[in-house]
């Protein structure tokens, strides 16, 4: 059950990943004077860029590296505070607190992505950053949040696993901010199984999480010299073989985004006749990933009797994507002194009680979206999906 980029697998990634094969070079690295070294990630990583509109972009194993690596080039240092959504996947919070820095939650508003005026109730003196997440396809209000770290001097990272394709107010997402992490696996947009990438515009950023991500070397190893090295790094290598799966789907993004778009307008306009509920906000309409629809009831007792009788699930009752779900994450917060009971964010608490997720593109149980349509659903589906929800709401 993944998202659209897996239902449109098809011969573009099988050819591509078979060209590696049989050129022989697997690794990112290889012989610049032998035709068979096809330099895959090297030119995804141009046209993540120019797809990005962003100066740099570096291909990485995962999200979770993603985000370790553009956490890392921001120069965070242990003990730092950075201000991230109380509705997220864990990653956003363990990548945190790999490299010793302290997650504050914040409230997330009807969105279902952070609550700009919860931000400035979280400061402390350790504040450094913070973390837009672009929860279910859904660009955050950047203007906002841009305000508030403008006027505090802060750090924004991007967590934009969950929305590649999407914009706000034209802008590709993940640079709006300084830097930004997205996510290539099997639940995403599009995906390679697993891998990710970042994008900044920023020189210095882009060297420092290529260290990150290649035990501490310059961009494709040029010009370093045994003994100037002053990074040290691990390996979130991305390799050829994904690579070359991440090229083709890159190329059916803005389909896959428009078709997404199209379903579920026609989805949404057909049970717009139902009561008791509303859509959640969209910050930016036009920019979108139309990966999911999200549902927000009156009451948390509608919402559960509408989910249970599509053989779904409330949100705040779906896997790992609250902060009252993660007892790791919540065992961790209390050993450091933070909030770390459900009921600590009541708003978010409230929110995700009365809202249903409806998959349109990512048909994900952990996410709540098991019940819904998907990206090849045929326009009689839709219907039938649209009146069954209809009729469960009355
Ligand atoms: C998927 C996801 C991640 C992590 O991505 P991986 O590729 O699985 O490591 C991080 N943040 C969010 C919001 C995600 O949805």
């Amino acid at each position: 059950m993944p998202g659209p980029g897996a239902y449109w697998y098809g011969k573009e990634e099988m050819e591509a990943a078979m060209e590696v094969m049989n050129g022989g070079y697997l690794f990112r690295y290889g012989s610049e004077t032998d035709p068979k070294f096809l330099k895959k990630v090297f030119t995804l990583e141009k046209e993540l860029a120019q797809y990005e509109s962003a100066k740099y972009a570096l291909a990485t194993s995962s999200g979770t590296s993603a985000l370790l690596a553009s956490a890392f080039a921001l120069g965070l240092k242990p003990g730092d505070e950075i201000i991230v959504p109380a509705y997220t996947f864990v990653a956003s919070y363990s990548s945190m607190i790999f490299l010793g820095l302290v997650p504050v939650l914040a409230e997330i508003d009807e969105s279902l992505s952070l609550d700009p005026d919860d931000i400035e109730k979280r400061f402390t003196s350790r504040t450094k950053a913070i973390m837009p997440v672009h929860m279910l396809g859904n660009p955050c209000n950047m203007d906002k949040i841009m305000a508030v770290a403008k006027k505090h001097n802060l750090l924004v990272l991007e967590d934009c696993c969950q929305a590649a394709g999407a914009s706000y107010k034209g802008r590709k997402i993940g640079t709006i901010g300084d830097i930004g992490a997205f996510s290539l696996n099997f639940f995403k947009t599009i995906n390679t199984g697993d891998g990710g990438f970042v994008i900044t515009n920023d020189k210095s950023l882009y060297e420092k999480a290529f260290g990150m991500h290649d035990q501490g070397h310059t961009p494709n190893r040029t010009g370093v010299e045994v003994g100037n090295r002053s990074l040290l790094g691990l390996n979130f290598r991305l390799n050829e073989l994904t690579a070359a799966v991440a090229i083709a789907q890159l190329k059916k993004l803005d389909r896959i985004v428009s078709v997404l778009r199209e379903k579920r307008a026609m989805f949404k306009s057909l049970i717009t006749e139902a009561k008791g509920f509303r859509f959640r906000t969209l910050n930016d309409p036009e920019g979108d990933c139309g990966t999911l629809c999200t549902v927000i009831f009156e009451t948390a007792e509608k919402a559960a009797k509408v989910s249970a009788a599509l053989g779904s699930k409330t949100v705040d009752k779906s896997g790992w994507h609250v902060y009252a779900n993660m007892e790791h994450v919540l065992a961790h917060l209390k050993s450091i002194g933070q909030p770390h009971t459900k009921g600590a964010y009541p708003k978010t608490d409230d929110i995700l009680s009365r809202s249903m997720n409806i998959s349109i593109g990512v048909v994900d149980g952990g996410l709540g979206a098991g019940w819904g349509i998907n990206i090849n659903s045929s326009e009689e589906e839709i219907k039938k999906a649209a009146e069954q929800f209809v009729k469960v709401c009355e």
